[in-house]
């Protein structure tokens, strides 16, 4: 497990959940890591900890996805401190639902801000330092083209947008040898989603494969995407979902 040594990643969101295995994973491969939190520290310094253990840099980042500024200086912070950038996961997200008469322009704010400019912004200031063999890899959600329950209005915007916003940057940045895709996952067994919640057993019954994915699958199919293996493939969408989509 060495593809990405020599490599610097960011994962945005890295302190808990599916942005934890990323930048463990890619660790694991090699890769120096920096991530970013807003609310868990303690979680945070964990992180640092399970990176620097794997014999890899390591660089915590407090920054709220919220803030348009605080997502910029993120990678330049990463640029700075860990000298280059060639892997970035757009991975923080928050998951804000309900039925379209109830939801509130300040819902509507928080989650574009979150799910979608974040992304947006990150990945504008990191095509600036990245080279040939970099990947931008986005965490949308099989929310993105389904909404197989109700509430999902809003959520499911924020995440069909990172769809066109990939296929985008594919053709913008494929010439300097730069892939960008999306990494859509069904339920995983997260602190956002349970696998023992109350909402569980119902998503249980649409999964053909009747189970939670682990955040460590989601992180195996990002290592692929971020390592050499992944060289060819850009402007795609990746689902793993245990079937739920189907
Ligand atoms: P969790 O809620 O378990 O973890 C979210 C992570 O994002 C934490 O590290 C959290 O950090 C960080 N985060 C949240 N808000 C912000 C913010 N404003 N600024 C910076 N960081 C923030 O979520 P998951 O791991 O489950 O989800 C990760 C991604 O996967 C999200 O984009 C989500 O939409 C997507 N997804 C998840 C699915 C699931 O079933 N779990 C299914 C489909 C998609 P902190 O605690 O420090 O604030």
């Amino acid at each position: 497990m060495s593809k990405l040594v020599g490599k610097v990643a960011l994962v945005t969101g890295g302190s808990r959940g599916i942005g934890a295995a990323i930048a463990g994973r890619l660790a694991l491969e090699g890769a120096d890591v920096a991530f970013t939190y807003a609310r868990s520290g303690d979680r945070a310094e964990a992180m640092v900890r399970a990176v620097e253990e794997r014999g890899r840099r390591a660089l915590a980042i407090h920054a709220d996805s919220a803030d348009p500024g605080a997502v910029e200086t993120a990678v330049s912070l990463t640029v700075e401190r860990l000298g280059r950038l060639d892997v970035l996961v757009n991975n923080a997200g928050v998951y804000e639902v309900g039925a379209i008469d109830r939801l509130t322009r300040e819902d509507f704010e928080k989650t574009v801000a979150i799910n979608l400019r974040a992304p947006f912004l990150a990945s504008s200031a990191a095509a600036r330092h990245m080279g040939d063999g970099a990947r931008i890899i986005s965490i949308g959600s099989t929310f993105a083209t389904r909404a197989p329950e109700e509430g999902l209005s809003l959520y499911s915007l924020s995440k069909a947008a990172l769809i066109g916003m990939t296929k985008g940057m594919a053709r913008d940045l494929g010439a300097r040898g730069i892939t960008v895709n999306v990494v859509h996952p069904g339920p995983t067994d997260t602190d956002m989603n349970p696998a023992s919640g109350p909402g569980a057993a119902a998503q249980l019954r649409s999964i053909p494969l009747r189970r939670f994915s682990d955040p460590d699958d989601v992180a195996g199919l990002v290592a692929w995407l971020a390592g050499p293996e992944g060289r060819n493939v850009t402007g795609a969408e990746f689902t793993i979902d245990g079937g739920a989509n189907v």
